[in-house]
This record gives C-alpha cells, sequence and structure tokens, in this order.
C-alpha cells in the first residue's frame, strides 16, 4: 500500500546513514564500544544507574523475568491491552501472565485496584505498560508491590523520554525494557535496552545476554582476557554495532521529536473535540509527560470499526488497533479460560489507532479528523 498519510513514520538523516557507514568502515560490527557508548548516553538520558542494550525489547522482556528468578509456579499480573510480548515474556520462564483489567474509558492503563484484586500467595511481580507512553499509576502501583513483596518490570516499549513527577518512565521498577523496532519513538530497526538502579540485576542481564559467559569477544579482543567460564544458561540477546550506531542517533532527535508528537496530539484533542465530539481520546488531563507513542482513539458504541477503518483506507490514511486483547488470543484460551475483563474486552472492541509521527503536518491531522467525520456522517 502507498499510504497517503502512514500510521508511522522514522525521522532518518543523514546523520544515521554517516553513523552507519563509520562502524561498517571500522569493520568492528558486533558489540564493542559504540554499543558501550550508546549504553553510557542512555543511562544518562534516562537517568537510570544501569543500561543495558539488548536484540529487542521482547528479549529484553524474557531477560527481566529471569534476573528476578521468576519461574515455574509463579504468577505474574500483567494488562491485557498490551502487545503480545508483555505476557509471552512470563510464559518462557514457565510462569503464569495473571491479567488485570484497565482504569477506564480515559486511562487505558493497567488499574492498581484491580493489580490488588488479582493477587494471590503465588504472585511474584507485576508487568506495568505505559500505554501510548501516558504514565501508569507508579507511586500507587509501587506501595502495593512493596505491601505484597512483590517486583515491578516496566514494559516501556512505548514511553521512552516520558516522566511521572521527572522521573523517567523506565527507571521506576526493579527493571525497565524499551524496544527500538522500527514503529516506536526511536528505532534501530530491531533493538531494545533494559534500565535498572541495581547493580546485582545488571550484572545478571549482563551475564544473560551473553550465554551466560563471563568474557565477551570485545573484551578477548581488547586484550582484557584469554578465556571464559559460563555460569548461567544464558542466551544469545545481543545488539550490535550498526544499531547501537543508529540508536545514538535516534537517542539525539528523541526530545524534540517527542515534544512534536505531543503538539499533534494535543491538535488532534482540539481538532476532534470540534469536529467530532463523539470520538474520544483518551488521556486527556493524566499526570506526568507521555512520549505521545501513538494516538488511539475511542469510536462510539455501535458504530462498525471495521467500515470506519476501510472507508480511512480508501482515503490513503493508514490506521490499526491497539490491541486486540491478549487473554483472547487462541495460544492463550489454554491458561486464561473464564478470565473476563469487561473494560478492556470493550476498549478492545471500539479503539483504533490514527496516524501519528514527528513529521506529520497540521492539515494531514485535519484532513484524518475530517474523512473521519464524514464516515461517522453517514
Ligand atoms: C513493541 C512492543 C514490544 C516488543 O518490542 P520488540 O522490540 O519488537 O520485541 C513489547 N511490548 C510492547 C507494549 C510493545 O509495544
Amino acid at each position: 500500500m502507498n499510504w497517503r498519510i502512514p500510521l508511522a513514520d522514522i525521522d532518518f538523516g543523514p546523520e544515521e546513514t554517516a553513523a552507519v557507514q563509520a562502524v561498517l568502515e571500522s569493520k568492528w560490527l558486533t558489540m564493542g564500544s559504540v554499543t558501550q557508548e550508546f549504553e553510557q548516553e542512555f543511562a544518562a538520558f534516562s537517568g537510570a544507574r544501569y543500561a543495558l542494550s539488548v536484540s529487542n525489547a521482547t528479549a529484553a522482556l524474557h531477560m527481566a523475568c529471569l534476573a528476578l528468578g521468576i519461574g515455574p509456579g509463579d504468577e505474574v499480573i500483567v494488562p491485557s491491552l498490551t502487545f503480545v510480548a508483555t505476557a509471552n515474556a512470563v510464559r518462557y520462564v514457565g510462569a503464569k501472565p495473571v491479567f488485570a483489567d484497565v482504569n477506564g474509558y480515559d486511562d487505558f492503563n493497567i488499574s492498581p485496584a484491580e493489580i490488588e484484586r488479582c493477587i494471590t500467595p503465588r504472585t511474584r511481580a507485576v508487568i506495568v505498560v505505559h500505554y501510548a507512553g501516558y504514565p501508569c499509576d507508579m507511586p500507587r502501583i509501587l506501595e502495593i508491590a512493596a505491601h505484597y513483596g512483590l517486583e515491578v518490570i516496566e514494559d516501556n516499549a512505548h514511553g521512552v523520554g516520558g516522566e511521572l513527577e521527572g522521573r523517567q518512565l523506565g527507571t521506576w521498577g526493579a527493571i525497565g525494557c524499551f524496544s527500538f523496532f522500527s514503529n516506536k519513538n526511536m528505532t534501530t530497526g530491531e533493538g531494545g535496552m533494559l534500565t535498572t538502579n541495581r547493580q546485582d540485576l545488571y550484572e545478571k542481564l549482563r551475564i544473560f545476554r551473553s550465554h551466560g559467559m563471563t568474557t565477551l569477544t570485545w573484551d578477548r579482543h581488547k586484550g582484557h582476557a584469554f578465556s571464559y567460564d559460563v555460569v548461567e544458561l544464558g542466551y544469545n540477546y545481543r545488539i550490535d554495532e550498526l544499531r547501537a550506531a543508529l540508536g545514538r542517533e535516534q537517542l539525539k532527535k528523541l526530545a524534540r521529536n517527542n515534544l512534536r508528537r505531543a503538539e499533534l496530539t494535543r491538535y488532534y484533542r482540539e481538532t476532534m473535540q470540534e469536529l467530532t465530539p463523539a470520538v474520544t481520546i483518551p488521556f486527556e488531563h493524566h499526570p506526568g509527560v507521555s512520549s505521545c507513542h501513538i494516538l488511539p482513539v475511542l469510536l462510539p458504541k455501535f458504530i462498525e470499526r471495521s467500515k470506519v477503518m476501510e472507508h480511512l483506507k480508501a482515503q490513503g490514511i493508514q490506521t490499526s488497533i491497539h490491541y486486540p486483547p491478549v487473554h483472547r488470543f487462541t495460544a492463550y484460551r489454554p491458561i486464561t479460560n473464564g478470565t473476563r475483563l469487561p473494560l478492556t474486552e470493550d476498549i478492545a472492541r471500539r479503539e483504533m489507532t490514527l496516524p501519528l509521527y514527528p513529521m506529520m503536518k497540521e492539515e494531514q491531522v485535519v484532513n484524518v479528523v475530517q474523512e473521519l467525520r464524514g464516515v461517522l456522517a453517514e
């Protein structure tokens, strides 16, 4: 499809090309000095003590569960209105995901009261997702976690650069997991990052990233070591220098691009309020600073969403759904038998995501909203 207004678009310039070319010319392609610089810069940016880059956020989530010692017999509370990777990570380590409902029609984030309702003697952790980059109620969630002795993992795939009470998303819980997939606020194609303030967790994560080995090819190339031991059943979840180089350039643009996303989101709110008030945008007066990753809207009840999406598609406007709820997937039926999440299920039926990217123009926002108004009037 040649979309006139795509759902997302990447901000790449000559800087990214030059950075990747420099890596190619250096002939050191696997994890090395560029990766180290990327990690240091990401830690400084996020305010986390440690940052560890990985091959993608799914690997980051898996490693977070491993590092916290979650395993068979354990339960982990997760939202269902998320990408399937959030829950899959729990299953990779043999634990059981337990799905909690969201706050409401204006707040699609996991509900603290629902988290509390889902706690059993087997609950070990909670994975929160800052939906669209709008902060979860972290003070309340950390309070509950402390009270019941639970760990908190942040799936911050949407929220890079977002903040709550001056503290960046991804640095509230024990471990933060970031995605640099192509449609995220900063991208390396495939790629991800882990953040933590705890040295013990950082050491474990570092070991799990590379086969449980105590030294790496880079250490041996630098003459720091000749051999290694394997101390854990680890994985190959490494990033590479080409992606780290892309990540460094993308990180420089992130703050500016997030501001532009916020500006466009405000403009969408105003325009929709005026032209099609029956369609609502959640998180209207939400605390903190959102990374404005996507623009979700809630269609009125009894509107056939697929018809709306078809009409917009015919106009060259790409839309999406965030998300088909995880607990209803075929691969999840056997473990979620009987799980009912009324808010999540209703929102998942009526949610539609509109185009949003830093280079988008105000006229395009108006155009999208006008087309939306047109199809709803029919
Ligand atoms: C994109 C995304 C992921 C997975 O990220 P990858 O880097 O593609 O593995 C996980 N959780 C959420 C909420 C996401 O949006």
